[in-house]
């Protein structure tokens, strides 16, 4: 009976194996990195963009899903980054943000400042002081633990309205996201900060008074805010759309204002809200809409020849994977969690000073790295 058994089963595994199609057809994806010329020069501008929760699954899986092909792929310098916290090997975006923001190692919930809870100044800030432009993008409220780390110092996250106080005062040049409530109807006080900001030279406007930012006129001003919601922003699936657009306008508006170069970091915040509800649809549409936007700065890059373009993630969300079974445009794929994990994450760069970005480095080189090629 066993002999009998094998007799039949023998000849399906070879059939299986000899007819067996290539899972991608050759060719089907237009892999080309970017050429990396300027190699040696100082970067005027870094556009730093963080993937929340976007670990190397996130990005595998988007590219199968996308017929072989995103962006991401364009980069000519990749590496890998370490992201655990001071005090947990599984990092917050508080305690991812502010390694990248700051350079220190802090505690998980920690907003700018060190173990300690004292605050050290972020690379946003330092660009500030030497008369750069600087820029915030986010598809999260502005006062989340990712942007909140390059623009407050607090020692919870969950201190938003501190946190909208503190970005009023920030200086910042461009800031587009979600949170307007913490500016114009606070709970610990009666301050209006969209009119104290409107007071310093901002020019203002929300998705009430323009359903898209396409819709806004920005000519003369010298400082710009959209809020595009009035806590969280949609989620792409849902109607969410400006990401794309807002980073090159960003990376337009700061050119066009700041001659002694920009720092611009744009934020994909909702990657990270997909791992953590376990919704691979979501995750996609989030990953998908962050390659739109670096497809704009690589454009952006590719013509200004001074921006080196940063692409990595503070954390992975979800321990994601790719199942078998899976198929170009059908992926199955399935979570370990609905929590942040610990695993490294990968690092893309192009333009002046992207080849100090190979290798295995801790995140809060990555602050270093981004001085070394600003030379601040
Ligand atoms: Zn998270």
């Amino acid at each position: 009976m066993r002999v009998l058994l094998l007799i039949l089963i023998i000849p399906v595994i070879l059939l299986n194996c000899g007819s067996s199609r290539p899972a991608v057809d050759e060719g089907a994806g237009p892999i080309h990195a970017m050429p990396n010329d300027n190699q040696e020069k100082a970067a005027k501008n870094i556009i730093l963009m963080i993937g929340d929760g976007m670990g190397l699954t996130q990005i595998t899986a988007g590219i199968y899903d996308n017929n072989n092909f995103l962006n991401f792929e364009k980069f000519p310098v990749t590496g890998l980054m370490k992201t655990h916290s001071y005090d947990n090997l599984v990092t917050d975006s508080a305690a991812g943000g502010t390694a990248m923001a700051c350079g220190v190692k802090t505690y998980n919930n920690g907003v700018g400042v060190n173990k300690d809870g004292i605050a050290v100044k972020s690379i946003l800030e330092e660009a500030e002081e030497k008369g750069m432009g600087t820029g915030i993008v986010v598809t999260s409220a502005v006062v989340n633990a990712t942007p909140a780390t390059f623009m407050a110092h607090q020692k919870l996250r969950a201190f938003v309205e501190p946190i909208a106080e503190e970005i009023a005062n920030s200086g910042v040049d461009f800031l587009v996201g979600g949170g307007k409530k913490y500016f114009d109807r606070r709970d610990s006080d009666e301050r209006n900060l969209i009119e104290e900001m409107k007071a310093k030279g901002y020019q203002i406007e929300n998705f009430i008074q323009h359903k898209t930012i396409e819709e806004v006129r920005t000519d003369s001003v010298k400082k710009f805010v959209y809020f595009t919601a009035d806590d969280d922003p949609l989620t792409k699936i849902t109607g969410r759309n400006y990401l794309p657009y807002a980073s090159q306008m960003g990376a337009n508006f700061l050119k066009s204002r700041s001659e002694n170069g920009f720092f611009m970091m744009i934020e994909g915040s909702q990657i990270d809200l997909g791992g953590h509800a376990t919704n691979f649809k979501y995750v996609m549409s989030e990953l998908r809409d962050f390659d739109e936007a670096i497809k704009n700065v690589l454009e952006f890059a590719e013509a200004d020849g001074e921006t080196l373009v940063i692409v990595t993630a503070d954390h992975e969300t979800g321990g994601l994977t790719i199942q078998e079974g899976s198929k170009l445009k059908k992926i199955k794929a399935d979570f370990a969690y609905g929590r942040h994990s610990g695993t490294m994450v990968p690092v893309f760069a192009y333009g002046p000073g992207s080849e100090k970005f190979t290798g295995i480095f801790d995140n809060t080189e990555l602050y270093r790295k981004m001085k070394a090629a600003l030379a601040l």
